[in-house]
């Protein structure tokens, strides 16, 4: 179990890294991993106090989210041999700065500018251009610096997105118990009411998150973290990823221009409660309180891509039984699933 030792959400705390990092025992060289948006974030407040504590800092940009930037990331963790490695931005940089690390063996901190998906926290990150569309095993971050001042002023669709990520829990805890009654497979009770907690807290203030007040906005984050604790609890990505996360993988393998993984992960947690019997209206009822995507127009996505997509999500990850079963849907049964929960 990888858990992280320091949480820190709050506001202005970003000049607290510094700190951080000195209270966790490290001292000489660290390492920022951002992509170029934050690159003034990195070198201003973060750097300050990195420098206040004694630090040396170098930086890494992040471009893309593919194995050719873990690759360069890593090269650049050999050059500067940090003591830590800092990802500063969205789920691209932290993913990279997570797997390069653990590549690397150098311990991580990770520190979240915008609230889109559990990525922020977890010890998984999303590489695209791989044969395999979820994520890989990285390491957990040792520390989360969430600066809610930040993440306050990131576009609000990528809040509303982290809300469908976290909505989505309600779903992939229903398949995760049903694969332990079918399959036998382990199931973890308090990492799956840890993932369920997160769920209910976001679906309870679904109408303040909307007002994009400070407390909301902690509330996405604190349960996007909670997410990602479950998952180093249970030991894999079980309690937070089930058959709605195979729809957005699939979508984003095959739709021309994808949406945002926690809006699709959203829309298909409406689907997948649908199939499981569940209270799918009330999860479509909360993801439109909170503006995030509960239809195909709102995803832009054509219809067509959410049938295809419905009738591979038992081909995306088979050992990972889910309700969708072992044969999965037919086109019919696909499109008559999508039209019911009101997605097309
Ligand atoms: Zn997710």
């Amino acid at each position: 179990m990888q858990l992280p030792r320091e949480v820190i959400v709050g506001n202005g705390i970003m000049r607290s890294l510094g700190e951080v990092c000195e209270k966790l025992g490290f001292k000489g060289n660290v390492l920022i991993m951002t992509g170029p948006k934050m690159i003034s974030l990195a070198q201003g407040d973060v750097t300050d106090s990195l420098k206040e504590a004694s630090f040396s800092v170098s930086y890494f940009t992040v471009k893309s989210a593919t194995m050719e930037s873990v690759k360069m990331a890593e090269e650049r963790i050999k050059q500067v041999r940090p003591s830590i490695v800092i990802g500063l931005g969205g789920g691209k940089d932290i993913d990279i700065a997570k797997l390069s690390s653990a590549n690397r063996r150098a311990p991580f901190i990770s520190v979240p500018t915008t609230a889109s998906h559990d990525g922020i926290a977890s010890s998984h990150a999303s590489i695209k251009g791989l044969d395999k569309p979820y994520s890989l095993r990285g390491q957990a971050p040792l520390a989360i610096i969430a600066d809610i001042s930040v993440i306050s002023k990131s576009p609000y669709r990528l809040i509303a997105s982290g809300c469908g990520d976290v909505v989505a829990k309600y779903t992939a805890v229903r398949d995760w118990r049903l694969a332990h009654r079918v399959k036998g497979e382990y199931f973890g009770d308090y990492a799956a009411e840890l993932a369920l907690m997160s769920a209910r807290l976001v679906m309870r203030n679904a109408g303040s998150i909307r007002k994009l007040g400070e407390n909301a906005v902690r509330t996405v984050v604190e349960a996007l973290i909670s997410c990602g604790v479950s998952m180093s609890i249970a030991g894999s990505s079980r309690p937070c990823s089930g058959s709605e996360h195979m729809f957005s993988h699939a979508l984003t393998m095959m739709a021309p221009k994808p949406a945002l993984h926690g809006e699709q992960c959203g829309v298909g947690a409406i689907m997948s409660a649908c199939l499981q019997k569940a209270n799918w209206e009330l999860l479509r009822q909360v993801l439109q309180k909170i503006g995030a995507p509960t239809t195909s127009s709102e995803l832009e996505i054509e219809n067509k891509f959410i049938v295809k997509a419905l009738t591979m999500v038992h081909k995306v990850r088979p050992e990972r039984y889910t309700v969708f079963g072992e044969r999965g849907l037919t086109a019919s049964q696909a499109e008559r699933l999508a039209r019911k929960s009101g997605v097309i």
